[in-house]
Parts: C-alpha cells; structure tokens; sequence
C-alpha cells in the first residue's frame, strides 16, 4: 500500500512562461516512501503531500522516533538551471545558520540519486496567505501579535547580518500554537558587514522597498522593515497591495500612522526594530494573549 495514497491530490501545472526554461518539479513518484540519510544514517518515512512552491514540494515525513517534519524536496534536474541552485544555496547556508524560536527551524539536508531533501521543522497550520484567504482580513490585535513576533525573528536575522529580502505572507508559517515562523530563504543573504548593502535585484516586486526596486545600493536590512509595512496594509489576499488605504475596513489612527513610518522610501530614515516596538500602536493597544486556532476560518475572540 502506498502511504500516500489517502492524501491523493492533483500536481499543480506550472505556467510556462515563453523564454524561459521550465523547471521541473518533483512529482510524487519521483519522491520515495523512504527518505534516507545515510550520512547521518536516519530515514524518514513520507505520511502526506504538505505543498507545492515554485520550485520545491512538501511533504509530512516522520523519523524512527515518530517526529514530524516537513520534508521539501527538490528534483535535482531543476538545479541544472543556475538561477534554482543559487536558490537553494541560499536556503540551504542561510536558513541553516538560523536557530530562533520564530523562525522555521532548518534540521538537515541530504540528497540521493534524484533529489535534495531539506529536513524541516513542520508547521502545521499553514500560512497567513491562506488564512487571509479564508477570512479576508485580521484583527488589529492579531495583526498587533504578529507584528510583533515578526519583528522578533528580524532582529535576531539582522543581528546575525542575515536579510531576509522576502517576507511576504506565504513565507510567514503558523505552528501548531498559532505562533508564526518565518520561512523560505532562498532569497536571503548574509551580509559581509553591517555596511555591505547588496545590489542584486531579487524579491517579490510588490513587497519590494523601493531601493532594491530601483537598484539604489544603500538597501540593506531595511528592506525587510519595508516589507513588514507591507503586510500590514494587505486588506486581502491579492498580490497587489495598494498604496492608498482599504476604505472598507477602518484602521486606527495608530496603525495608519506605523504604516506610513515603515513604507518611507529612504531607509535612513524608515522606522528602526525598536522604534517600531516603541511605537503606540503596539504600547497603547491590546496585546493577545495568544490567537485561538479558530482564526484559521474566521474572526476569532481574543483574550
Ligand atoms: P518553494 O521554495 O518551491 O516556493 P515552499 O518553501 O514555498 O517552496 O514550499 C512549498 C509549500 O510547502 C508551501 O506553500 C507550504 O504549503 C508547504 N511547506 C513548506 N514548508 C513547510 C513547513 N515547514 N511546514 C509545513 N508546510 C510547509
């Protein structure tokens, strides 16, 4: 019996875009029933089919102690193409270094004849982009909440010189506690020294600060500020956030005014970490306690 088999589900088709190379994607046949590490001599049996990225799928696996684990595999044919190896480099060096309670945690990676597997800490409950998807939008509290576990995980990333250059909401995960994990780093750095400010253009254009966007070479660990203004303005799931304001959802004054100090165009003078925590809109309203899995479908009651 294949242990698959319950989960049975159809593979996403990529759009191909003309000019470029297709990637090929792992199918499920192209995933074993056992993944094994044989350096570290463990085996983890596939349970079922997590998701599909752009170049990756992901599975629950499961190891000889009975830990989970979400597993991502890659094909490693898409790694003939330079642009999925520098990608999964970055994952691989980046995400490793990152040892933080609100960010995914990178356990091992290992490869066989066929694929690279990156062995990683499972998040059961999906990511915000789906939970916007289910509710249209949040909460000032839950967005209060996450904001702040968010600006957690980038000042530990910054302090280790790491820059995200990719926080959008399909790469916050939700653990089985409804805390939130940063994750995917193929678009990370390490920078060389505070002042080392990369020029390489990368990112999802939409939650890109303007000076990546317009190649400006100051940009920096700012960025990923830029982007956390972003999220917050988000009214849906459309991957095209607006500049001006949701007219249909009233904002506080507070959370207005954090937003235009994060979505400033010169990183200078953009809100730094600890100014944002500093900032009313999380010092002068209320803070959950935790979010209820009930905020997965719907507007939940915070305590
Ligand atoms: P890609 O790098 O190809 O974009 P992703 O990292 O986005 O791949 O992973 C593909 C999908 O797998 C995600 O959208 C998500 O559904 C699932 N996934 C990825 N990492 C995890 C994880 N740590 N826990 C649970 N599901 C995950």
């Amino acid at each position: 019996t294949d242990l698959r088999q319950p989960r049975q589900h159809k593979q996403k088709q990529k759009h191909h875009r003309p000019g470029t190379t297709k990637i090929h994607v792992v199918t499920d046949e192209e995933v074993p029933r056992t993944m094994v590490d044989k350096e570290r001599n463990r085996a983890y049996t596939t349970m079922h089919f997590l998701g599909e990225g752009g170049f990756a799928r992901c599975y629950q696996v499961r190891d000889q102690e009975g830990t989970t684990y979400a597993a991502k595999v890659v094909a490693k044919q898409a790694l003939e193409q330079e642009k999925y190896r520098t990608k999964l480099q970055s994952e691989i060096v980046t995400h490793g270094l990152m040892k933080h309670p609100r960010i995914v945690r990178f356990h091992s990676f290992f490869e066989d004849e066929r694929n690279v597997y990156l062995i990683l800490e499972l998040c059961d409950n999906k990511t915000l982009a789906e939970m916007l998807k289910a509710r249209r939008h949040f909460t000032e509290p839950e967005v209060r909440y996450y904001l702040i576990q968010l600006l957690d995980a980038c000042a530990y990333m910054h302090e280790q010189k790491v820059v995200h250059r990719d926080i959008k909401l399909s790469n916050i995960f939700l653990d089985h506690a409804m805390n939130v994990k940063l994750g995917d780093f193929g678009l990370s750095a390490v920078l060389k020294s505070q002042e080392d400010r990369k020029r390489t253009v990368c990112g999802t254009p939409n939650y890109m600060a303007p000076e990546i966007l317009f190649g400006d070479h100051r940009h920096n660990q700012m960025a990923d500020i830029w982007s956390l203004g972003i999220l917050m303005k988000i009214r849906d799931n459309s991957t095209r956030p607006t500049y001006t304001y949701p007219e249909n959802i009233p904002l506080s004054l507070e959370a207005k005014d954090l937003i235009s100090k994060l979505l400033v165009n010169d990183p200078d003078v953009r809100l730094s970490i600890s100014n944002v925590l500093q900032h009313p809109f999380i010092q002068h309203r209320h803070l959950p306690v935790n979010i209820p899995l009930a905020a997965l479908t719907g507007r939940p009651i915070l305590r």
